[in-house]
């Protein structure tokens, strides 16, 4: 099964970048295989082209899509215009000056995430809907995730597998890892793997640069989520080919943040994820909405700090309280809430890429497409081996714990379809590798 579209290689620049050409629609990318040349068929993941495939192949699946790509680009057309109606004069003035790339103030962000009517909230959406639109055309792409181990040293005060709760534990073996990446892409066709754990130390530098390599060897982005661990063993695996990883800060808040981390430090999180994006990584990163005493400014903030980090990509979700947890009474945002972060994430930073999580899922079961619908362009797919996946309840009753793979992709295909999206690469803005 293959759901991702080849793109052929037109161009390769001196910088390392290059364009791959999706039915005439031009992306930038990073090239990261060193036996590419212009005219050959790609596969590209997060701007990055993880595999070359033959002419043969590329031009079966091509023909396979070229009706198919230009009937849902018309239909993401369609549903992503928008119109000012009526709305009162403030809420215009701020979404015209998005709509004509002016900067928002704080005041203007402010705003936007003070609005509860329904009507002013659609064009809110709309409007972000259009930009996405704007700027990434249908292009949507789909990683699938490895939750490996739920093993964690840390004690995070929101998280259902913090060192301190009472759960079933697991750790997946490096072959047991690798057997399930090899079944997600020969099965499944995934191009992007997400590698998931609490921070454990027990997978050392020797165990994850077998994991890394292998499975870059099989032609696909590596994608780290593995939490604080140190400078040298990133660098170290970035050598053995992962190319993206995900940290959030969590919150910009210090003193939410201290309370919430004990013992853990804002600051050496917010260093450790720009030297990864110096390192070279394709960065995702975000914050948890809805934590105690957070305030809209603290939104504000987070949205600000996120961006200041250059992120490819924008992860936030919303709090799940779980149970056996300090904050398992807390209440939970609405979707409204979390919409309204996502479209002013959109206005804030018009090209980003933006996650719908899996948390936000859990939220609302129809959350996945009305997060497309105001702004987010990107999902996950959980491929973790369902006797595992029940225990890493980072919170309680999970979407996706009871989906099975295949049933994941067919209805993120479904959906996507419905949305006039096509799983093309999403491409980069202009950057160099580094080594
Ligand atoms: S949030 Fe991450 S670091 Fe904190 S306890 Fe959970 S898995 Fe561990």
């Amino acid at each position: 099964m293959c759901y991702a579209i080849p793109g052929q290689l037109i161009e390769i620049r001196e910088n390392g970048g290059g364009v791959v050409d999706y039915f005439g629609e031009k992306r930038n990318i990073l090239l990261d295989l060193s036996d590419a040349a212009v005219g050959d068929y790609v596969y590209a993941q997060g701007g990055i082209l993880v595999r070359k495939i033959s002419t043969e192949e590329a031009l079966e699946i091509l023909s396979l899509w070229k009706d198919k790509f230009f009937e849902l680009k018309k239909m993401d057309e369609r549903l992503s215009h928008f119109s000012e109606s009526d709305l009162p004069a403030n809420t215009l003035q701020i979404l015209q000056k998005v709509n004509l790339k002016k900067p928002l103030s704080r005041q203007d962000m402010l705003a936007l995430l003070k609005l509860e009517d329904p009507r002013e909230l659609k064009v809110l959406y709309e409007l972000a809907n259009h930009i996405r639109h704007r700027e990434h055309d249908n292009a949507s792409c789909i990683h699938g995730i490895i939750e490996f181990s739920n093993h964690c040293r840390e004690n995070c005060h929101y998280c259902g597998i913090r060192s301190d709760r009472v759960v079933k534990r697991y750790r997946m073996s490096v072959d047991e890892i690798i057997e399930v990446a090899q079944h997600a892409v020969d099965e499944y066709g995934f191009k992007a793997l997400v590698l998931q754990s609490g921070e454990d130390p027990w997978y050392d530098e020797k165990k994850l640069v077998k994991i890394v390599s292998t499975l870059r060897a099989m032609g696909i982005l590596v994608f780290l989520s593995i939490g604080m661990r140190d400078k040298e063993l990133y660098q170290k695996l970035y050598q053995a080919g992962a190319r993206a990883a995900l940290l959030r800060f969590e919150t910009s808040n210090e003193d939410i943040f201290r309370q919430l981390r004990p013992g853990a430090s804002l600051h050496e999180r917010l260093t450790l994820i720009k030297q990864l994006k110096s390192m070279g990584y394709i960065i995702a990163t975000g914050f948890i909405a809805g934590l105690p005493d957070e305030t809209p400014e603290d939104i504000v903030n987070n949205i600000l700090l996120t961006q200041s980090l250059g992120p490819d990509m924008y992860s936030f979700g919303p709090l799940i309280p779980a149970i056996d947890t300090p904050l398992a009474a807390q209440s939970k945002l609405s979707i409204d809430a979390m919409l309204k972060i996502i479209a002013l994430t959109r206005f804030v930073d018009p090209d980003s890429n933006i996650l719908v999580t899996t948390a936000l899922e859990t939220l609302d079961a129809s959350a996945k497409k009305i997060a497309l619908l105001a702004g987010a362009n990107s999902m996950m797919i959980n491929v973790t081996p369902m006797e595992y996946r029940v225990f890493y309840q980072i919170y309680d009753n999970r979407a996706d714990r009871n989906q099975t793979v295949k049933v994941g992709i067919q209805s993120a295909l479904d959906l996507l379809y419905s949305l006039g999206r096509a799983p093309t690469d999403i491409g980069v803005v202009e950057a160099t590798l580094t080594s």
